[in-house]
């Protein structure tokens, strides 16, 4: 499968914003959004050009993708579920993408990434409604209970997580989380107002609908 293996914060610095792709480094003054905010590259303090419709559309939708870490095709296939299901076809593709496993386990802290979510989930330390379930992009569903397997209760990994400030993940009320039985339960699909995600989503239906 391809995968991108460059410098993430430079996913970052392209989109001058923080996308939160690193970790517990996102939340320190060690990352670079917070030092250098410009595009990377030799020229990305100096450019000044003009961007296009299609640029700003181009943009959107890359930002939300790299955010959640999904590649192109599955990107599109995502949002043309979106756009068969009722409802406004851009909040439909973000409750979709809310809805990844990946992006469950992070929200509820038990990764400090949806990468290292990934991880976990395709290493099999995780139980869905007590199975095991190894696709990141695993859609959840209201509640679906999501637990850590009792072989793997004591990864480092998840308890730093735990731990860690929540910042962007901040604790969602669509989820709730028993620590002490490392077990998270999704309890409704959130609605986009309440969805942590600075993104015009219609700007992405635009793009893709030229
Ligand atoms: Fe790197 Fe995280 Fe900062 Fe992005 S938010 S630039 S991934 S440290």
């Amino acid at each position: 499968m391809a995968r991108y293996t460059d410098s993430v914060c430079k996913l970052c610095r392209r989109e001058k914003q923080k996308l939160f792709l690193k970790g517990t480094k996102c939340y320190s003054d060690k990352c670079p959004v917070e030092k250098r905010n410009y595009p990377p590259g030799q020229h990305g303090l100096n450019r000044r050009q003009k961007v296009s419709e299609y640029g700003v559309q181009l943009r959107e939708k890359q930002k939300v993708r790299r955010q959640y870490g999904v590649l192109e095709t599955q990107f599109r296939n995502t949002f043309e579920k979106a756009a068969r299901l009722r409802g406004v076809t851009g909040e439909n593709l973000v409750k979709l993408l809310e809805r990844r496993l990946d992006n469950v386990v992070y929200r509820l802290n038990l990764a400090p990434s949806r990468k290292a979510a990934r991880q976990l989930i395709l290493h099999r330390h995780l139980l869905i409604n007590g199975k095991i379930v190894n696709v990141p992009s695993f859609l959840v569903s209201p509640g679906d209970t999501i637990q850590v397997k009792e072989a793997s209760r004591r990864m480092t990994i998840i308890h730093d997580s735990l731990k860690r400030p929540r910042g962007e993940a901040a604790a969602p009320q669509w989820l709730t989380m028993d620590k002490s039985n490392l077990t998270g339960t999704f309890l409704a699909i959130p609605e986009r107002s309440d969805i942590p995600l600075n993104a015009n989503e219609q700007l992405i239906v635009e793009l893709y609908s030229k």
